[in-house]
């Protein structure tokens, strides 16, 4: 069996931009609505020669209990089902509500966990990331999935830990 690698973070962060840029297609389907991607989407990915599953998630409706809970749903199934997570947090907005919410979750996971700061499409945006580290999860992994920047850095690292 492969390892799983879950993708993970609240609507419109970039989620499946990172997705699209890790497969080296577009695929994953990327919308300026949030809540494009139906629930749970895995992926057959390779990186350095390893091969493992990279899922995707999204599909919240907001439902009568809002949208943060409803994020945290999704997050809570994909972390269970995986073997390191990567959060995905937008840089640009910081962190909000909906994040803290899943970094509540994270916290209680033994599985490794990589904070990425996406949208740092150039150097200038590198201080935006550094103001996650306020989420005490680490140090934010500044990456640009639209451009590329940092992802294979990340990756590389997240492999080690796959
Ligand atoms: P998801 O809901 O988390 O899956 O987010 P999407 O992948 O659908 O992306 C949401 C929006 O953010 C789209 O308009 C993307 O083009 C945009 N986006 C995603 N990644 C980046 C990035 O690295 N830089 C910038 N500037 N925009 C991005
Ligand atoms: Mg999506």
């Amino acid at each position: 069996l492969l390892p799983v690698l879950a993708i993970v973070g609240r609507p419109n962060v970039g989620k499946s931009a990172l997705v699209n840029r890790i497969l080296g297609r577009r695929e994953a389907v990327v919308e300026d609505v949030p809540g494009v991607t139906r629930d749970r989407v895995s992926y057959p990915a390779e990186w350095a020669g390893r091969r493992f599953t990279l899922v995707d998630t999204g599909g919240w409706e907001p439902d009568a209990r809002g949208i943060d809970a409803s994020v945290a749903d999704q997050a809570e199934i994909a972390v269970e089902l995986c073997d390191a997570v990567l959060f995905v947090v937008d840089s640009r907005v910081g962190p909000t509500a909906t994040d803290e919410r899943v970094v509540q979750l994270l916290r209680r996971t033994d599985r490794p966990v990589f904070l990425v700061a996406n949208k740092v499409d150039d150097a200038a945006q590198e201080p935006a990331a550094a103001v996650l580290w306020s989420l005490g999860l680490g140090e934010p992994r500044p990456v640009s999935a639209l451009h590329g920047r940092g992802v294979a850095d990340l990756l590389d690292d997240v492999l080690k830990a796959l």
